[in-house]
């Protein structure tokens, strides 16, 4: 299979895409064709490592990893996966479900992902090859999954950037946590400072002639691909239990999750509407209503994962439906605002027993919609973080604690360091060049 850019001619196959990230030309590498699957392509796969190697393999054919991707998907994808019936409101309400994403080291859908691209560019890295440095910028959730799964890796060391301030206290404990070979900064400046600063050392090629470094940012292929994987799986699952093509509603920031959904569904998989659920950032809603793509500044929510005013994933969305209308393609997007994120916590919480965090209220919000619309076909809502992560928002909302899930809860404590860095670049050289922080 190859890889081509949305923004042009460049193509590349996936170690290719892979090891760089962006495409040459400034595009995201999408895949040059999709795979078609048929109502009984997962027929026996019964975890989720099954159904990915089998989803996947196409994605891998010809690549230096085609053999590697079954070791790839139980290495990466063997975490627990429930898909939880949601308690109706009456009787005669369809079924819903909770994908439950949060299962992972850090407690967000966002290691699946991050946990898969580091089993690939662990092989795809030579035995001779100098160490590899993985600099990420976070705004919270991102550079936890990376770190923890990049953490000891041989080959590797990490370099993580967040705002100072700026991430949930529970965030920023996890992020200074791990230790070993990954280096958390807290850097004197907001999101897009920490973002600036890792794309021009990403670009400069004076400096990663001497440091080899990688980024693992959400527009690698590698994080979008087995995404696809926990659809096929839990769409397929759920066809076999109600026989019907399950809807799914996907709390959405940068628009990757919901790409992998949507893929999913253009693959043939038993996936029927697809909903974003978006925060008070607006831009997808207002395109789906009708109106323009219109990107514009990001502005601050409690759903703080998807503050994000220019989801980047849009272009690949409109790649794939560069030859149809994709305001006409089963998809809506609804934006939720804090007002309505408090009230659905605690509402879900009261009425369907369920505690939610802030990112997967969005999605709730807009199930309760359908059904008071009266739409009553069986709906997949995705969880993507456990609400214990988010506890300053969740607890006094429901009056309670939240105990936080063993794997988290093992992070929260140990200790935990970050060492402050100006949000210049010289600084940031310092800290890549310098040999005595043993990097
Ligand atoms: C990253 C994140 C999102 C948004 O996912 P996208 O792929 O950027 O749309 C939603 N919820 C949580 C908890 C996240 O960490």
């Amino acid at each position: 299979m190859r890889f081509v850019s949305t923004a042009g001619d460049a193509s590349a196959d996936l170690a290719e895409a892979l090891t760089s990230g962006l495409a040459p030309d400034g595009g995201l590498f999408v895949p040059e064709t999709l795979p078609r699957f048929g109502a009984e392509a997962l027929a026996g796969c019964e975890s989720l490592p099954e159904s990915a190697r089998r989803v996947l393999a196409p994605f891998f054919e010809g690549s230096a990893l085609a053999e590697e991707l079954p070791l790839i998907c139980n290495e990466s994808l063997d975490l627990p996966l429930p898909i939880s019936a949601i308690r109706p409101h009456h009787p005669d309400e369809a079924p819903a479900w909770l994908l439950e994403l949060f299962h992972g080291p850090t407690a967000a859908f966002k290691d699946f992902a991050a946990r898969f691209l580091a089993a690939c560019l662990s092989r795809l890295r030579g035995a001779e090859e100098p160490i590899r440095t993985v600099l990420v910028a976070t705004s919270g959730d991102t550079g936890g999954a990376v770190a923890a799964a990049f953490h000891r890796r041989p080959g590797f060391r990490m370099v993580v950037l967040y705002p100072d301030g700026k991430v949930s206290a529970r965030q920023a404990h996890q992020l200074g946590a791990f230790g070993d070979n990954v280096h958390a900064y807290r850097v004197q400046g907001n999101f897009d400072d920490c973002q600036r600063l890792v794309k021009r050392a990403l670009g400069d090629r004076e400096l990663l002639g001497r440091v080899p470094m990688t980024s693992a940012n959400s527009i690698s292929i590698g994080r979008l691909l087995p995404q696809i994987s926990y659809y096929a799986h839990a769409a397929h699952r759920l066809l076999a239990e109600t026989g019907e093509k399950v809807d799914v509603i996907v709390p959405t920031g940068n628009l990757g999750n919901a790409t992998a959904c949507i893929l999913a569904r253009e693959m043939g998989l038993p996936i029927g509407h697809v909903t974003l659920a978006t925060n008070a950032n607006r831009a997808l809603p207002d395109y789906f209503a009708g109106g323009d793509f219109d990107p514009r500044e990001a502005i601050a929510t409690l759903a703080n994962a998807m503050d994000v005013g220019r989801p980047s994933n849009f272009e690949r969305l409109a790649w794939l439906f560069r030859d149809r209308d994709l305001r006409e393609a089963d998809i809506d997007a609804v934006g939720i605002d804090d007002a309505r994120i408090r009230e659905t916590i605690v509402k879900t919480d009261r009425e369907r027993g369920l505690a939610v965090c802030p990112h997967t209220a969005c999605a709730m919000a807009a199930l309760e919609d359908r059904r008071s619309a009266g739409n009553n076909r069986p709906a997949l809502v995705v969880a993507t973080a456990h609400p214990a992560k988010f506890e300053q928002v969740v607890e006094p909302l429901l009056g309670r604690e939240i105990p936080p899930p063993p794997a988290l809860a093992e992070l929260l404590k140990k200790e935990s360091h970050a060492e402050p860095m100006a949000a210049e670049y010289d600084a940031l050289l310092a800290v890549l060049r310098d040999e005595d922080q043993n990097l």
